[in-house]
């Protein structure tokens, strides 16, 4: 079918100004769209490395992977780069590409409906728009899970999430627990050992620790970098990192593969090797399978642990009172700060948004099971629009940047149809949507993931809620969309 649609500017709105949304303006600027509007619940760009200002808050992609492809940057500082550095990042990418005047900050869409071949969208501003697309790009982690502890609000110290740091309490020798243990907890931990006066590192489930050297860049090598081009492409697309990185997402789907016997190798003997008091090594050693739950990588988490002001305390948090926290067996710790390293409500996506695809279908209604898409990229009855990094994407100990770009150059394809005339509007069957899922399940269950411990890669029926194939087998399927998995309207 085609229609009158091919030769007007069609309109496009982006939900989120974090990496993936920043990536979606730029990608269609770059094809000549101009009818852009990026919202933003907050004030500034960055998403999750915005939220995130924990003191030792570092990107565990090497930061010439966490880098658009299109956008180099020879300033790195690190191997890891600190957290502060990759919202730099962010911020210098939006300045080089002129975003700021398509970007409404402090404008949360709340309301999103599907009517005549359009979107029509509410904000929390009152204001109202009307797109043809709507790419949503709101993340995974940005709904902090702050869990209901009994007495939490009698605590008469400072208690806050990791991802609501408050930078006006002071940390220089308090006495700080620190309850969660996934890569936050571990970050905070390691960073505040040394100016803490005593540390209670409450792990209710301990973390296989995977070993890294978080090197510096010379100034000679960051002057390479600026100066040669192909030196800065060669670091950002390292064969050697490439090769390690396709490896690892064997391991995640093999789990009897040598590529995960190496990692848990790895694993055992950093934690044989690194922890000397043999009863610590038993806290500390966990009763899953590595990468099971996202491997932790860092680089002196065993020397934090092992400090003399630091515990590291098998337990839940079941009780707060005014001065600290009760163990189960009737233990008061009393502490000045409550850090929650507790994670984030992942199964979120763009909720609470009200969303209303074609015959008065509800995003609630079409993920009243688990949040599905086909090929993380489009739901049935929810026309002409696009996740990226949404449900059952790649995650793992890699980069979410290159993720969102190959799905860009998958999404682009489908929008192509509208843009040039072909149809008026395109979604993924609901035949191909059960296909592709009942295929991902199948194969998500036997992953590293589903082999025994609670994670937030989990959906609530405790499936794994990931792309649950290689990262090349991921590279293969964005190359370009199969055309009879969409109705086209
Ligand atoms: P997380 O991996 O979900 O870990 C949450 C921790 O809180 C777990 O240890 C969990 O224990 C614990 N917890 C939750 N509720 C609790 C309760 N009521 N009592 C006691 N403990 C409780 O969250 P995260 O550490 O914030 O990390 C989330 C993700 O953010 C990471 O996996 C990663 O993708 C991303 N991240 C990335 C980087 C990076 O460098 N790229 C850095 C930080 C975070 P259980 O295990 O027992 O449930």
């Amino acid at each position: 079918m085609t229609n009158n649609n091919a030769n007007r500017q069609h309109r496009y709105v982006i939900i989120g100004a974090g990496m993936a949304g920043i990536l979606a303006a730029i990608k269609l600027r770059e094809a000549g769209k101009h009818n852009i509007r990026v919202y933003e619940k907050a004030d500034r760009i960055g998403g999750t490395w915005r939220e995130n200002t924990y003191p030792g808050l570092t990107c565990d992609v090497p930061s010439h992977s966490y880098t658009y492809s299109f956008a180099p940057n020879p300033e790195w500082s690190r191997h890891l780069p600190p957290g502060a550095e990759v919202q730099a990042y962010f911020e210098s990418v939006v300045a080089k590409y002129n975003l700021e005047d398509i970007i409404s900050f402090n404008e949360e869409i709340t309301q999103c409906e599907f009517s005549d071949d359009q979107w029509r969208i509410k904000t929390s501003r009152g204001n109202s728009d009307c797109a043809d697309f709507v790419i949503a790009a709101t993340g995974v982690l940005h709904h902090p899970r702050i869990p209901r502890i009994e007495g939490m609000e009698t605590f008469k110290g400072d208690i806050f999430h990791s991802a609501r740091w408050d930078h006006s309490v002071a940390l220089d020798n308090k006495r700080i627990a620190v309850v969660g243990t996934g890569s936050t907890g571990v970050q905070i931990v390691t960073a505040l050992a040394d100016r803490a006066a005593n540390l209670c590192h409450y792990q209710r489930t301990p973390q296989w620790i995977m070993p890294v050297v978080n090197g510096v860049f010379s100034e000679e090598e960051k002057a390479l970098f600026r100066n040669d081009p192909v030196a800065l492409k060669g670091i950002q697309n390292d064969p050697e990192l490439e090769a390690n990185i396709e490896r690892f997402s064997v391991a995640i789907t093999e789990p009897d593969s040598a590529a995960m016997h190496e990692i848990e190798n790895i694993v055992t003997q950093n934690l044989e090797q690194s922890i000397s008091d043999p009863e610590l090594r038993e806290k500390l050693r966990p009763q899953y399978r590595a990468a099971c739950k996202r491997l932790i990588y860092s680089e002196n988490f065993y020397v934090a642990a092992q400090k003399s002001n630091v515990d590291i305390l098998l337990e839940g948090v079941n009780k707060i009172e005014e001065n600290g926290i009760r163990s189960a067996d009737g233990t008061l710790r009393e502490f000045d700060v409550i850090v929650l390293a507790t994670g984030f409500e992942a199964d979120r996506f763009m909720r609470p948004m009200t969303i209303t695809g074609e015959n008065g279908v509800t995003l609630e209604q079409a993920w009243s099971e688990r949040p599905s898409a086909y090929m993380s990229v489009s739901i049935p009855d929810f026309p002409n629009f696009f996740m990226l990094n949404g449900p059952s994407g790649p995650v793992g100990n890699f980069s979410l940047i290159e993720i969102a770009e190959h799905q860009w150059h998958y999404i682009s394809q489908l929008m192509a149809l509208v843009e040039n005339g072909e149809c008026r509007k395109v979604s993924a069957s609901q035949s191909a949507l059960s296909k592709f899922d009942e295929a991902r399940i199948a194969a998500a269950k036997k992953s590293i993931f589903g082999s025994g411990c609670q994670s937030w890669y989990l959906d609530a029926q405790g499936i794994p809620a990931t792309w649950p194939w290689t990262r090349s087998q991921f590279k293969e399927a964005m190359q370009k969309p199969d055309f009879a998995a969409y109705c086209l309207g």
